[in-house]
């Protein structure tokens, strides 16, 4: 059996390794370690072993019995009840990916009084929702959640699971896959079934988006993935669907190894991710006092501010306004850029826009290349035009 191993030969029961484990995977009993279920291999107790009694047994790939795998499993994210958005584009492309490996797509719902959103789950696309409700779910702590993938995993054998890159999908997805021992690929930009092998194709922008990466994970399961917000599509909206919803109960006693004293709203929660409109600045706004002309725009037309990253570099902006690979990933209805030059990794985050109005002085700019409309000009002229515009009317 592959796993951590312990030399009760060697082990002189000192417990500097249930001191360095941050887990609680270790315990010392009868002057030896034992290790249990929370162990992750991570290989800190076989570091800090003073009498060499620890050691890692690798799992043989050979030894998973894939054919034991099947469906995909999206995970829904809520927030105080409510699915994020994130959870529905998964499910939009969780339904494709069913549909080519037919399998079921089930979403995992899990949270304190969240099942009126199980059907809306349904009518997006999956055919079961596992729905896990407990208060000590409730804070979005971790370690509970962790727990309960682990055992519904362990249960349920998914062969596929997506997450969303929000700060809390990111911070569990690769904690699930740990647990589970297997691998994960995060924010991928594209993701298909391989139609000769049936492995997941993920897709991820790598090298600073200058070439596409295709990652598989051909030996451990579930195949895990996470997505930005914003990447895939929803499908229609669909009441008229049916599907189980099959409760789950939270693996007792729960760890207790963090406690929740105080919430602050994360800048997430206000983030441009989800605006339907966005009034966008780069480098070409010329001076930091020309925002205020953006933020004019965005207000008069219900939109939000983005920006291109070197105005966050030089202080300009927030962060949270940032557009891009290493920002915020958007797709409103409606973008208008302003004296943005369309680098590729400012691309990555554009490439979900329905409607682009680009404006640069530099009739060549790549932002043109996937902009609708055009507009080669002073960028703070239109603005302050537009503005004028929208002051008049009664938009
Ligand atoms: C690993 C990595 C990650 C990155 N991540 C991101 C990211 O997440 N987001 C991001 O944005 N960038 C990112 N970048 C930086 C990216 O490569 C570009 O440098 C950046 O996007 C350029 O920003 P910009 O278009 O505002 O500036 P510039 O490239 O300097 O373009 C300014 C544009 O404004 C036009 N212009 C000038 N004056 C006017 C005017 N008066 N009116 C209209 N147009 C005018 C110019 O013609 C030009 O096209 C990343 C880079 C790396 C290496």
């Amino acid at each position: 059996m592959p796993g951590l191993k312990i030399n009760q030969e060697k082990c002189i029961g000192c417990g500097l390794c249930v001191k360095c484990c941050a887990l609680n995977a270790l315990r010392i009993e009868n002057k030896t370690a034992l290790v249990n279920d929370n162990c992750i291999l991570c290989g800190i107790c076989v570091d800090n072993c003073p009498s060499q009694a620890l050691s890692i047994e690798k799992e043989d790939s050979e030894q998973t019995d894939l054919s034991k795998y099947s469906g995909i499993w999206v995970f829904a994210e809520q927030y105080k009840g409510e699915v994020l958005p994130v959870a529905y584009e998964l499910l939009g492309k969780g339904r494709e990916l069913a549909h080519q490996k037919g399998c079921e797509l089930t979403a995992l719902l899990f949270g304190k009084d969240v099942s009126a959103e199980a059907q809306k789950l349904i009518a997006y696309g999956a055919d079961k929702v596992l729905l896990c409700e407990d208060d000590d779910l409730a804070d979005n702590l971790d370690e509970n959640y962790i727990e309960l993938f682990n055992l519904l995993i362990n249960k349920y054998n998914p062969e596929i699971l997506l997450f969303g890159a929000t700060g809390f999908g990111r911070s569990i997805a690769p904690r699930v896959a740990a647990r589970v021992r297997t691998g994960l690929t995060a924010d991928c930009t594209q993701l298909e079934i391989d139609h000769e092998t049936g492995l997941l194709h993920q897709t991820r922008p790598a090298f600073g988006g200058n070439l596409m990466a295709i990652i598989v994970c051909p030996n451990h399961r579930p195949q895990m993935a996470t997505v930005r917000p914003g990447i895939m599509s929803a499908q229609q909206f669909d009441n008229s669907r049916s599907g189980k919803v099959i409760p789950v109960s939270m693996p007792k006693p729960v760890a207790k190894n963090i406690e929740l004293l105080e919430e602050v709203l994360s800048s997430e929660i206000d983030s441009i991710a989800d605006a339907q409109i966005i009034v966008s600045a780069g480098r070409g706004i010329g001076a930091q006092k020309n925002l205020a002309l953006v933020h004019q725009l965005a207000g008069l037309i219900g939109g939000k501010v983005g920006v291109s990253r070197p105005l966050v570099d030089i202080g300009w902006s927030e962060y949270k306004h940032q557009v891009g690979q290493t920002g915020s990933t958007v797709a409103p209805k409606l973008l208008i850029a302003c004296g943005i030059s369309g680098a590729i990794q400012h691309l990555a985050g554009i490439s979900g826009a329905k409607t682009i109005i680009a404006i640069n002085t530099d009739p060549d700019a790549p932002i043109f290349s996937i902009a609708h409309y055009k507009v080669v000009a002073d960028c703070v002229e239109v603005l302050k035009q537009l503005i004028s515009i929208f002051e008049k009317s009664e938009y």
